[in-house]
């Protein structure tokens, strides 16, 4: 599902359900379109057939918070997150400030993410005005209720970290990724995350300040390992479903939590 308001992405969701669950999911998707502040004049719903492709059955990412009480503090822990994950702090820096002030060429919100080279920072996407994204992921019926109850017991409630567990989930396992960085477009929403398959999926509660409506995607590659053709195909086409969780971890500091994964920091 699609959603925008002049042209402007409001809100988006992806799932992958049984043929007898089609009425029912587009129903509960376009009231989720419609629950925004800002009411969309276009919602799109497309519904492809997987047909014979079997989806690849992955085990969600471990989850963590690392304790970040403002945007600031948020936005350093995460610039460090990525250069553990192998990101330099030239690209992740950079990548931060595109985000922070919109991403497309026109300084608006992207549809979808940014392809940034790890190393050099330059984005790679072929549509930096809308970005790629991310289709064809879901939680199993088990799997989902089993987040659901994990995440619940460390204090996460939201849909929106659930169902951002899955999309970091499927990324982390396309051709050449080093990591992704994420902060939501919605201006009351102000958690992000870095993931990496390292380092799991590592929560900030604070990437932004309360109110602003800039927000996007970043998924870093090694630009050497492989084809970019090859990346988008997987982000757009391979089907995914996650059928079992990760370890869902109680809130900690960014030191203590750093300690634990002593990996080089790429600090070019
Ligand atoms: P959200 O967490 O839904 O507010 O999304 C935050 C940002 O991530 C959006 O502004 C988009 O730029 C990007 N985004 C959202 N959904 C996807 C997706 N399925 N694939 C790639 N990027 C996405």
């Amino acid at each position: 599902m699609h959603a925008s308001h002049h042209k402007q992405h409001l809100s988006g969701a992806e799932r992958i359900v049984a043929a007898e669950k089609i009425e029912s999911v587009a129903t509960e998707l376009v009231q989720r379109a419609q629950s925004k502040g800002c009411p969309p004049d276009r919602i799109s719903i497309t519904i492809d057939a997987l047909g014979d492709r079997m989806p690849r059955a992955l085990q969600a990412l471990d989850v963590i918070t690392l304790t970040a009480p403002d945007s600031d503090s948020g936005r350093s822990i995460a610039l460090t997150a990525l250069q553990h994950a192998g990101v330099s702090f030239h690209a992740a820096r950079k990548a931060i400030t595109d985000i922070s002030r919109g991403a497309s060429p026109s300084g608006q919100v992207m549809r979808g993410a940014m392809i940034v080279d790890a190393e050099s920072g330059s984005r790679l996407e072929p549509d930096q005005e809308r970005g790629v994204r991310a289709s064809r992921f879901d939680w199993s019926d088990e799997a989902k209720d089993d987040i659901k109850r994990k995440l619940s017991a460390i204090g996460l409630m939201h849909f929106r970290t659930r169902e951002a567990l899955a999309l970091a989930t499927k990324i982390t396992h396309a051709p050449g990724i080093v990591a992704e960085l994420c902060w939501s477009d919605d201006p009351e929403y102000t958690a992000g995350y870095v993931a990496s398959p390292g380092m799991g999926y590592v929560r900030l509660s604070h990437l932004k300040k309360s109110g602003d409506s800039n927000g996007g995607r970043a998924f870093f590659v090694n630009a050497e390992s492989f084809t970019l053709a090859e990346f988008i195909e997987y982000v757009h086409q391979e089907p995914v479903l996650i059928v079992e969780t990760g370890n869902c971890r109680q809130e900690t500091t960014a030191e203590i939590f750093f300690a634990g994964h002593p990996t080089h920091l790429n600090t070019r």
